[in-house]
């Protein structure tokens, strides 16, 4: 095909010819590494297709059931082949987990006991986790249970403060959590090799904790996951990574055996644990999500270092930057205008294929202490594996993107950001 038809479809969509061409240059330096990543898909897609074939997944796994779900073949074969992909005794993989936060929720509360001690240390725990664990007051928290919860914060680095962690771990430290993508924060993510570390050090001093990674934006990225290198539990969300864009809703636990079955018991009821929970016909996009999920995961961050590249060569600051080796699909990008962050959402929100002519405006959300502007054109809403951004209105005016279900919409997405940016007259190629 001639660029010259590329360009003018481009054109068509309102991107111009000088965003689609500068586009185009950062595209050819990356190469390289658009090419390792589509290393690590291969090598994921061969570890689901193996799980799914170990497993014998068959059309039976699809069909629609209802009611209590004993006996739920579809259920049970796919908590068997996450299992066989986190490489672990066992998995939870239900509709019934609304989201990451009551996946967490689940896992936490179910391996914790009144008395206990939870221990975070690689700092502050994701937004939402806050209420959970009782660090924000809130009904129903663990701290309402009795348990007690311990923080140590990184070092300035953004490395782990061992010395502080050791001193931390008492006679009541029961479980430790983990969370491996900054969320939105500034902090670095952590590679799974580093994870690896934290635990084995954890576990030299107290071979009993129960390590508990929050996979949440990670799975995929990487060769290995957080279970292969000594968490006992690893949590997250299907409307992130695993499920792939198709998941409707979900969230998974997957780990040891016992854990996993006090996880069971604590989601649907002491002596029924895993036996009901009927999946209501969404079975086929489970398994298709997930199947789909390592190449979905490498659209993703494709998208995310071309916007690294892109906005760092127009003087932005971007976290992590052009270079960096990646753990999780967050692209932080500091535009430093209230009008900046708002052009780049309403770039995206243009791009999408759903609600696309709808104008994305920073509003007053709940639970933030500024406004927020978020751009979502998603089939599944709040989906945040599909390409979306989202910034609230105050210093350094960061916006914080994420997703793509395919490769071609990521980069439109970008470039219509950008496109946006330069009308604006905000950026200037
Ligand atoms: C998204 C996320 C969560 C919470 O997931 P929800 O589905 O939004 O409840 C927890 N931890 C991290 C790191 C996340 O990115």
């Amino acid at each position: 095909m001639q660029d010259e038809q590329m360009t003018r479809m481009y054109e068509q969509m309102g991107i111009s010819e000088t965003v689609y061409r500068f586009g185009r240059q950062m595209e050819e330096k990356l190469a390289e590494r658009f090419a390792s990543i589509d290393r690590t898909a291969e090598y994921n897609q061969m570890k689901v297709i193996r799980a799914m074939q170990e497993n014998r997944v068959s059309e039976g796994c699809f069909h629609y059931t209802s009611g209590y779900g004993y006996d739920d073949l579809g259920r049970e074969t796919l908590e068997k082949v996450y299992a066989g992909v986190f490489h672990t005794q066992s998995a939870l993989v239900r509709p019934q987990i609304a989201c990451g936060t009551h996946a967490l929720s689940v896992a936490l509360a179910a391996n914790l006991r009144p008395g206990d001690e939870l221990l975070s240390p690689a700092g502050k725990p994701y937004d939402t986790l806050e209420e959970v664990i009782g660090i924000r007051p809130s009904r129903g928290s663990l701290a309402e249970y009795g348990v007690t919860y311990r923080q140590v914060d990184l070092l300035e680095d953004g490395t782990f403060d061992y010395e502080n962690i050791e001193k931390a771990i008492n006679e009541r430290t029961r479980m430790v959590t983990i969370q491996r993508s900054k969320g939105y924060q500034t902090r670095p993510s952590f590679s799974v090799a580093q994870i690896g570390e934290l635990i084995a050090f954890v576990k030299k001093l107290r071979p009993d904790l129960i390590c508990m990674v929050d996979n949440c934006y990670g799975e995929f990225v990487e060769l290995t996951e957080p279970s292969d290198v000594g968490a006992d539990m690893v949590v997250g969300s299907l409307i992130k990574n695993p499920g792939g864009g198709l998941a409707p809703i979900g969230g998974y636990i997957a780990g040891r055996e016992e854990l996993i079955e006090n996880c069971a018991c604590r989601l649907t009821s002491p002596g029924l644990g895993r036996e009901v929970g009927a999946s209501l016909g969404v079975m086929q996009s489970f398994y298709q999500g997930l199947f789909l999920a390592p190449t979905v995961v490498a659209s993703a961050l494709k998208g995310a270092i071309l916007a690294a590249n892109i906005y760092e060569a127009c003087g932005f600051r971007v976290v992590p930057d052009g270079r960096e080796s990646r753990h999780d699909i967050i692209q932080a990008v500091e535009l430093g205008t209230p009008e900046g962050v708002i052009a780049f959402c309403q770039g995206i929100q243009a791009a999408a294929p759903v609600d696309s002519y709808v104008t994305p405006e920073p509003w007053a959300m709940p639970g933030y202490d500024s406004d927020v502007i978020m751009a979502a054109g998603a089939f599944v809403q709040g989906s945040s594996i599909e390409l979306s951004a989202d910034a609230p209105i105050k210093p350094p005016y960061a916006v914080y993107f994420q997703g793509g279900l395919t490769w071609p919409h990521a980069k439109l997405g970008i470039l219509m950001s950008l496109e946006y940016l330069v009308r604006k007259g905000l950026v200037r190629l």
